[in-house]
């Protein structure tokens, strides 16, 4: 193992981290000490939209600025909490009075309007279920969602439900009504203008007792592996929630925050909604898609101090070989967290080059409905490694006995299944119409999570791959993050996807498909190169035996590259699920 361990200087930063020492914090942790930093719905129980919105509305913060939307063709509207109170209060109302009551299934499908902020919180306001989906889907994978979702309502745009949602209609019988966020007028009893229900709606909620184990959230997974699962997630889950925006994000009242995720993936709801609102944070939400320029200004002209991105969006602006802090003034940035897919060490060092920090990389899943594991701002960075397990949370390695059981590998760098000891606040409740799924993903005292990774001496959790993509190669098991990390290493790779492809000889054999950075080009010599590289870095049993240029990885829509794609492409089999694929 390389030792270019990032140490910190704790006085060069601006705030002190909330997290300090981390042994210490773990020690002391509990699980009571955060129910006691949270409000309580006055009507009893826990409800997520009371401890993100409600709350602050009714105290200090009320006038406090709580979302900051930045339109597609450069509008900006702010909001206050005690705006987002009313805003949601109303859309409660709506929801009341229309019949739709506790554990509904409520769905958006829209693009990051302020109203989808809106409904979100007055959905949860009214106990129903809120269901995000990507507006960028297609028919198909709109209406297998809002089926399989039993889904009630969909809150939608005029232009989405046109092109996408009337023909489907007569196809989905429980589905009461449409409310379409830009139509002035309603179209019939089903398909409503939100416009005309919001003006008439009264605009204060009382939001009735809540159980902390009432459903709040359904969310899809991204479809890397195949087709995506219905996760159920409960209200309670804001424990994992205020945890991580502390210890993680690192949260303080004075920060600007801007989470890069759609909500249509769970972490633009758990940190795209509801964290920074649970600890009073402005939250940014940029409306239009990645667009490098248009980023660093964002950054720049909205003072942003903390930045939760994802690999694939570092790894765009990587490719562009430009100089930011040159460029911007980054200034109040002063914390990166990166999720979705590993990090490569080359990443964090571009980090510490070109916006001077590093970037921070966390390990979380739909399934685990919050981050479980973290580099933190006041600890050393092991670049290529996930970091560490919150306070609270207890990760561990584990191998699959061949009676089914399976047992923990406590002897450091032992590669396993990476694996949580269950219940933590956020974890799931359940797959969607698929109990006999849920009950399989817990064994022997541990929830599986479907990754591969080990732990150093230390307690650094090191991602190998999903078990799915681990590469079996003459005997060897070869993880396709450490042999794209290496390749990303050469100066012409921008992104790679490493796949095993079937051989007769070595059972199968290492191939890497390889994107180029900007002024290189595809050339047979390059290619020799690179396998050259490979081999020097990796030795032969682990290193590419064949690379083949392409123009862009085939990917998820939030970011992730389809290995199981490039695959069954490479030999020529059926597709699968590729409902979530980008264009
Ligand atoms: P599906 O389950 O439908 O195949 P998915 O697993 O990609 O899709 P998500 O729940 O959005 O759906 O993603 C979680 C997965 O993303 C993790 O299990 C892991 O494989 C990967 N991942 C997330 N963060 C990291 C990280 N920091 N390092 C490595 N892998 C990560
Ligand atoms: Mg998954």
């Amino acid at each position: 193992m390389k030792k270019n361990w990032i140490e910190k200087d704790l006085n060069t930063l601006p705030i002190q981290p909330n997290l300090l020492d981390y042994v210490k914090e773990r020690e002391s942790f509990t699980w009571e000490d955060v129910a006691d930093q949270l409000d309580g719905l006055p009507s009893g129980g826990l409800n997520i939209a009371h401890e993100a919105i409600d709350r602050h509305a009714n105290g200090p913060l009320a006038d406090k600025t709580a979302l900051i939307w930045l339109g597609e063709r450069g509008e900006r509207k702010c909001y206050t909490f005690a705006d987002m109170k009313i805003q949601s209060a109303k859309f409660a109302n709506v929801l009341t009075t229309l019949g739709f009551s506790k554990g509904d299934r409520i769905f958006t499908l829209s693009t990051r309007l302020p109203e989808l902020y809106i409904a979100a919180i007055g959905i949860l306001k009214n106990r129903s279920v809120m269901c995000p989906l990507f507006s960028q889907f297609g028919p198909e994978p709109i209406l297998q969602r809002l089926k399989r979702g039993d889904a009630k309502a969909l809150l939608t745009t005029q232009a989405l439900f046109d092109k996408k949602v009337r023909p489907l209609l007569g196809e989905l019988p429980e589905l009461r009504t449409v409310f379409l966020i830009d139509a002035q007028e309603d179209e019939s009893d089903q398909v409503r203008s939100l416009k005309r229900l919001m003006e008439s709606a009264s605009d204060t909620y009382e939001i009735l007792p809540t159980d902390p184990e009432d459903m709040s959230i359904l969310h899809f997974t991204s479809g890397t592996t195949g087709m995506p699962k219905g996760v159920v997630h409960v209200h309670k889950a804001i424990y994992t929630h205020w945890i991580s925006g502390q210890y993680v994000l690192d949260l303080h009242a004075s920060d600007i925050y801007w989470c890069t995720a759609d909500p249509g993936w769970v972490t633009g709801t758990s940190y795209g909604i509801i964290t920074p609102w649970l600890h009073g944070v402005t939250n940014v939400v940029d409306e239009a898609e990645f667009d490098a320029v248009r980023w660093y200004s964002t950054l720049q002209n909205e003072r942003v101090s903390v930045w939760y991105t994802a690999p694939t969006a570092i790894r765009r602006l990587m490719r562009l070989n430009s100089e930011p802090t040159k460029e911007y003034d980054l200034s109040p940035l002063r914390l990166i967290q990166s999720v979705g897919e590993p990090l490569n060490p080359e990443a964090v060092i571009w980090g510490m080059e070109k916006l001077k920090m590093p970037i921070h990389d966390n390990w979380w899943q739909t399934e685990t409905g919050g981050i479980m594991i973290s580099n933190f701002l006041s600890q050393q960075i092991r670049p290529g490694s996930m970091g560490r397990p919150l306070p609270g949370i207890e990760a561990g390695i584990v191998h699959h006995n061949d009676d089914g059981t399976v047992t923990e590998v406590t002897e450091p760098l032992k590669e396993g299944e990476l694996a949580l000891k269950p219940g933590w606040p956020s974890m799931f409740r359940g797959y969607l119409h698929d109990d006999e799924r849920y009950a399989k993903s817990f064994i022997g005292g541990w929830y599986l999570s479907g990754d591969l990774a080990y732990k150093d001496e230390d307690g650094y959790f090191w991602f190998v791959g999903r078990s799915d993509d681990i590469i079996k190669t003459s005997g060897h098991m070869v993880g396709p993050f450490e042999v794209e990390s290496t390749l990303m290493e050469h100066p012409s790779v921008a992104e790679a996807g490493v796949i095993g492809k079937p051989d007769p000889m070595i059972g199968q054999l290492v191939k890497a498909f390889v994107s180029l950075r900007a002024g290189y080009e595809a050339t047979e010599e390059l290619r020799r190169e690179l396998i050259g590289f490979g081999r020097k870095r990796l030795g032969s049993a682990v290193a590419p035996k064949e690379i083949e240029f392409i123009e862009n990885l085939p990917k998820t829509r939030s970011g992730k590259i389809m290995r199981r794609l490039l695959k069954s492409r490479e030999m020529g089999l059926p597709e699968g699920d590729i409902s979530t694929l980008e264009d």
